[in-house]
């Protein structure tokens, strides 16, 4: 006998989750993966941890090479030959994923967590019809005979916005948009908790951009999905996201509500970088720009790794790590401006108003 095939639709889950009892959904706590390269270490997320709860959207953007989408590979265990995670946990539902074999991960992969990756043309196999590829996880990992698979797959297409008869067709054959569609629907494909969108809607012109980003909000709505989302675009984490998870050279540098965070950034390199984003409504002609470049993540500066491009910077950034503090408005910050203040508030420590070197 196969197993129940959920409808795309139905928004509690038809499955039952691989879950301990009572657990949060996702907590990421110390995450580091590293890469080795011509014998050397590379630190690419170094001390990671942020917390997912049902039905939330977090956002996690920074520069290139912030280690943003090592995270997300983290997550779904899909690393390079040459990375690896060398500590921290990543317990989704209270199992920890970091510490599952190759195989054991697959349990995993596509029923409770799931990623779509940038550009659609390289991710979808250009000789297998789009159909089959969605139905290929669902026999895969739900163990649902072959059409039973192809039918969820046609609702699936529907779900996303594809007409079914459409699934006969090969990636060629689709627009850009329709691609990344049909990725979301193969993210979909097995009913998982999170779906991972690894700069989404990057390679798609501005239109259809809007629409995949108005689509994942109307499925996280109407399935009840969890989302991490993965980009520079600070605007794409504003209009779709709760959370917005700051990172700067492998590390989190400010993490708290979009509203929150966007508004009133407190770490200097969150200020840096809303600063460098263009805003239509304002009247500024000229961005600013980070002067520098993130440090090399092989030889990463022993405190602070924005130290060296910080206006902020004080003695003590250049040697001493800085450690997280919290706001009452559940933005967590890692800077050195900022001490536990008496009352259980942080507040800017009294060197932060009058040294600085801009
Ligand atoms: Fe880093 Fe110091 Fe600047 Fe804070 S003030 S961002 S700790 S260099």
């Amino acid at each position: 006998m196969t197993a129940a095939v959920p409808r795309p639709d139905r928004p509690p889950r038809a499955l039952p989750r691989l879950a301990v009892a009572g657990a949060p959904l996702l907590e990421v706590d110390d995450l580091k993966t590293h890469f080795r390269l011509a014998g050397e270490v590379v630190r690419a997320v170094d001390g990671v941890s942020f917390r997912l709860d049902a039905g939330e959207a977090l956002g996690i953007a920074g520069e290139s090479g912030c280690g943003k989408t090592t995270t997300a590979l983290s997550l779904v265990r899909l690393l390079p030959a040459n990375a690896s995670i060398v500590g921290g946990s990543i317990r989704l539902h209270g199992i920890d994923l970091a510490t599952k074999s190759d195989t054991a991960i697959r349990r995993y992969r596509w029923r409770e967590i799931s990623i779509v990756f940038q550009g659609a043309m390289n991710a979808l196999n250009p000789v297998a019809r789009v159909r089959d590829q969605i139905a290929e996880p669902i026999v895969e990992r739900l163990g649902v005979d072959a059409r039973t698979a192809r039918r969820r797959a046609g609702e699936l297409l529907e779900l996303v916005g594809i007409p079914r008869a459409r699934g006969s067709a090969y990636p060629h054959e689709l627009s850009g948009g329709m691609r990344q569609r049909a990725m979301i629907a193969m993210a979909l494909a097995c009913d998982p908790a999170i779906v991972i969108g690894d700069e989404p809607t990057t390679a798609l012109d501005v239109m259809v951009q809007a629409q995949i980003l108005d689509l994942l909000e109307r499925l996280r709505e109407r399935l009840g999905l969890s989302l991490i989302l993965i980009t520079h675009d600070l605007s794409v984490i504003a209009e779709t996201c709760d959370r917005v998870l700051i990172m700067y050279a492998g590390r989190v540098a400010e993490e708290g509500p979009v509203a929150q965070v966007f508004t009133r950034p407190r770490h200097p390199y969150t200020q840096k970088l809303l600063a460098a984003f263009p805003n239509i409504q304002a009247d500024r002609r000229t961005l600013d720009v980070i002067p520098g470049t993130p440090p090399d993540l092989r030889t990463p500066p022993p405190g602070c790794r924005f130290a060296p491009r910080c206006p902020l910077a004080m003695a003590v950034c250049s040697e001493v790590v800085p450690p997280e503090v919290t706001f009452a408005d559940r933005v967590r910050v890692a800077c050195h401006l900022y001490s536990e203040g008496s009352s259980g508030e942080p507040v800017l420590v009294p060197a932060a108003a009058t040294v600085g070197r801009a």
